[in-house]
């Protein structure tokens, strides 16, 4: 803390104290930028509608925070501009945002595949670190305060916002717009800043659900409710594969859910209702011990049921011999190629009529919003309008599940943060 109150100390040399930045919306992304701000010196005010600050932090990584993620690089993002999402990492990527968490008090540990949590493995303990920075950094924080507009004036903005029922308003020299998308409505973030986005010059997409659970046809693998399975999900457009995901899934009562579909789920309501077909290859992380201990047994006398539970809980292994008609009791060696070819279709692409995806309310951020190229990735602001920021899922980004999104919410509301406070900058 010592380190970088004499940091912001230096950095206030160059940076005016009298800037004043509004910051809308205390998430991940707005609480970044608002303490940037305000250790370069800025005299920043936050506002957020919910009665306290980082409601939707708390209920990342079911409850853990999964903060970010080694893989993090520009490809990963869906954002239509790769070379965008690679400025903005580049200068403030992975090591920049741990070593600002642990500058607040959240040092983190990673998993053996690369995912980072705070050691404390509690998304409770992050939001509190952050709270309580933002508090030393001298910000004004005006919770239950909703930003019904921001105006453009003569030397800046006018916010005029709502306050226990009461209609106010304040003049500020630049404005964070980070008040996130639509998904999770209740816990805040409802996209209703976008009529205003739009208001003031920007191209706002309609918000669609991402990192979402899909609603699918599973026929008779509807008995499979509960089960989870590592596999590959892809998503055709007849013929085409239009977008694929390895990981986890887990069969529900009205389709799959799990990053292996979530990853994919923004691609769905780009496409008419009924076109798509999602494929699973069933075999993905274990091929190589399936094709050994096939071409070993193929001529026993082992049975079908027995062969797939090597690989397979017996229920699942049932429902899928099901699937192609082969009793659990057919030795392998009386199976003919033909229905052997069947399994293995079976199991490397076993194909589900997708019906949709499930709403806002289920899924984990939005895609949509305002499109990346209307904003610097240097500084995060607006080609619009000057001196006006946007950060975090106020933007057309869409990661896959594994902390990709919050380091992109960090990432851009640091950047935001950082350059607003720059009165170097007109
Ligand atoms: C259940 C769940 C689990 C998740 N788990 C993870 C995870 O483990 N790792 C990961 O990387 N991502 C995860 N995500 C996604 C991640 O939470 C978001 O990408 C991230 O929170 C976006 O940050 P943000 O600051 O842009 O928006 P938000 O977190 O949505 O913050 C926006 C804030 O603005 C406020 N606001 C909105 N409108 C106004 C207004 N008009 N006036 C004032 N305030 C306003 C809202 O109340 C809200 O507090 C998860 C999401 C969900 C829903």
């Amino acid at each position: 803390m010592l380190k970088f109150t004499v940091q912001a100390k230096q950095r206030s040399v160059r940076y005016n104290a009298r800037m004043k930045i509004a910051v809308i919306g205390a998430g991940a992304s707005g609480m970044t930028a608002a303490l940037q701000a305000a250790w370069l010196g800025a005299d920043v005010t936050l506002f957020e509608s919910n009665a306290t600050m980082g409601r939707k932090l708390l209920v990342t990584g079911s409850g853990h925070c999964n903060i970010t993620n080694d893989a993090v690089t520009a490809s990963v993002y869906t954002c239509g501009d790769e070379c965008w999402m690679g400025t903005v990492l580049s200068h403030f990527g992975v090591p920049d945002l741990l070593s600002m968490l642990e500058t607040i008090g959240i040092p983190a540990r990673k998993t053996f595949d690369g995912w980072y949590y705070p050691l404390s493995n509690s998304a409770h303990s992050v939001v509190e670190a952050f709270s309580s920075s933002v508090q030393h950094a001298g910000i004004l924080v005006l919770t239950g305060s909703r930003v019904l507009d921001i105006r453009l004036a003569k030397n800046g903005f006018v916010i005029r916002f709502c306050k226990s029922g009461r209609v106010d308003e304040a003049s500020f020299d630049r404005v964070i717009v980070s008040a996130g998308g639509c998904a999770y409505p209740s816990l805040g973030s409802r996209g209703d800043l976008f009529p205003v986005l739009e208001h003031l010059g920007h191209t706002v997409l309609p918000a669609r659900p991402a990192l979402a659970p899909m609603l699918l046809d599973l026929g008779v693998m509807e008995s499979l409710q509960g089960v989870r399975l590592d596999v590959e999900a892809g998503l055709w457009k007849g013929e085409r594969c239009i977008a694929s995901s390895r990981g986890n899934l887990i069969f529900t009562e009205w389709g799959l859910n799990g990053p292996a579909v979530m990853n994919i789920s923004h691609h769905v309501t780009l496409h008419p209702a009924g076109s798509l077909e999602l494929s699973l290859d069933l075999l993905a992380f274990f091929q190589d011990e399936f094709d050994r201990l096939l071409e070993k047994k193929r001529q026993s006398s082992m049975p079908a049921g027995v062969f797939l539970d090597a690989f397979f809980s017996p229920k699942v292994s049932a429902v899928l011999l099901e699937r192609v008609r082969i009793p659990e009791s057919t030795s392998l060696v009386d199976l003919d190629d033909r229905k052997i070819e069947k399994l293995l279709e079976s199991l490397k692409n076993t194909r589900f009529p997708v019906n949709g995806v499930r709403g806002f309310k289920y899924c984990q951020v939005s895609a949509g919003g305002v499109p990346v190229g209307e904003v610097d990735p240097l500084t995060l602001e607006s080609r619009r309008i000057k001196e006006l920021y946007l950060t975090g899922e106020t933007l057309d980004v869409v990661g896959p599940c594994g902390g990709f999104n919050l380091q992109f919410a960090f990432s851009s509301g640091a950047l935001a943060g950082q350059a607003a406070a720059d009165q170097h900058r007109v």
